[in-house]
């Protein structure tokens, strides 16, 4: 069993250090609030007064905090050369499991393997839910050798950890997996729309479309209309689920990877720009899939 320290211990990371404390680690938790402290302290984690302290002499460290700007500041302490990296003994593990833009992945990375320590990226799919019950899948980015060290400790996180390639490749694939998400969703949303005023049963649209070449995970799971897929969120006054706000954060990171590989993503960016005036227009706590309200004109 292996000692880990845990910065970001809110509504993703909390649940995760729990399970990593319920699987067997000595797990040394930090978070600048102090109900996020106590919350883990109940959950066998050992809390303490600084992300640095957290970092030393242990094994690995994950980070669960909320973006680029963060993972950055914690990870290089206000002047860059202090933080999580001078604090940990060298050949130390980091894991950050954030949501963060590709190119502060890959800037804490160089910074990480200049300090003479291994480092994955693994930001996670499964939501609050998923991070409770151990169930999250884990993009994961990174060399070989900090993937193998890295995937024992996953495992009592999630229940699947992909490698995707070398450093950044894990934040790649959750950005280019939530932009088909999003422009899917919104695609179901517009068919759905179309449908109804043109008097066709968004149910017998759904059984067309399920055996048809129009099917997608996002109307088969998370189908914007009540009544057609009993999970879906809809069903609940649109409870997140996946919060729009989230899908609207994962979407401009798509934008700023596209953004920074000269790539055009049209879709994407409209995908954004829709999503951006939902949450602008005060939706940011509905599920993802009640941007449907935006489409049929009702808010
Ligand atoms: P959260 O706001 O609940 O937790 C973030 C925690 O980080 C907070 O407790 C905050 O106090 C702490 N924090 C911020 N700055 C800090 C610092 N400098 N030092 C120590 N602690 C600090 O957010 P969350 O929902 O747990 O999300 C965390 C990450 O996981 C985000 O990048 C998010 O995009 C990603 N994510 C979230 C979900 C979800 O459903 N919530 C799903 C997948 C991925």
């Amino acid at each position: 069993m292996a000692t880990i320290g845990f910065i970001g211990l809110g509504n993703m990371g909390g649940p995760m250090a729990r399970n990593l404390a319920k699987a067997g680690h000595a797990v040394k938790g930090f978070d600048l609030a102090p109900a996020a402290l106590e919350a883990a302290r109940a959950g066998g984690v050992e809390t303490v007064d600084s992300a640095e302290l957290a970092a030393r002499g242990v094994e690995a460290v994950f980070t669960m905090l909320p973006a680029g700007p963060q993972v950055r500041s914690v990870y290089g302490g206000p002047d860059g050369a202090s933080g999580l990296l001078a604090a940990a003994d060298r050949g130390t593990l980091f894991l950050d499991c954030s949501t963060i833009d590709v190119d502060s992945a890959r800037a804490v990375h160089a910074a990480a393997e200049a300090a003479g320590h291994l480092m994955v990226d693994a930001p996670v799919s499964g939501g609050v839910a998923g991070a409770e019950a151990a169930s999250l899948t884990l993009m994961v980015g990174g060399s070989e050798a900090a993937f193998a060290r890295a995937e024992p400790l996953l495992q009592a996180v999630g229940k699947k950890a992909i490698h995707a390639g070398g450093a950044g490749n894990g934040q790649v694939a959750k950005a280019c997996n939530n932009m088909m998400l999003g422009i899917c969703m919104l695609a179901t949303c517009e068919a759905f729309t179309l449908a109804e005023k043109q008097g066709l049963e968004p149910k017998v649209l759904f059984d067309i479309a399920s055996a048809a070449s129009g099917m997608n995970w996002a109307m088969l799971n998370h189908h914007p209309l009540p009544g057609i897929v009993e999970t879906a969120a809809s069903n609940r006054d649109y409870k997140p689920g996946f919060a729009a706000a989230m899908m609207h954060k994962d979407l401009k990171l798509s934008q700023a990877a596209a953004a920074s590989a000269g790539v055009a993503t049209p879709l994407g960016a409209e995908a954004a720009q829709l999503y951006t005036l939902f949450v602008n227009g005060g939706h940011g706590d509905l599920d993802y899939s009640a941007i449907v309200k935006l489409i049929r004109g009702e808010g």
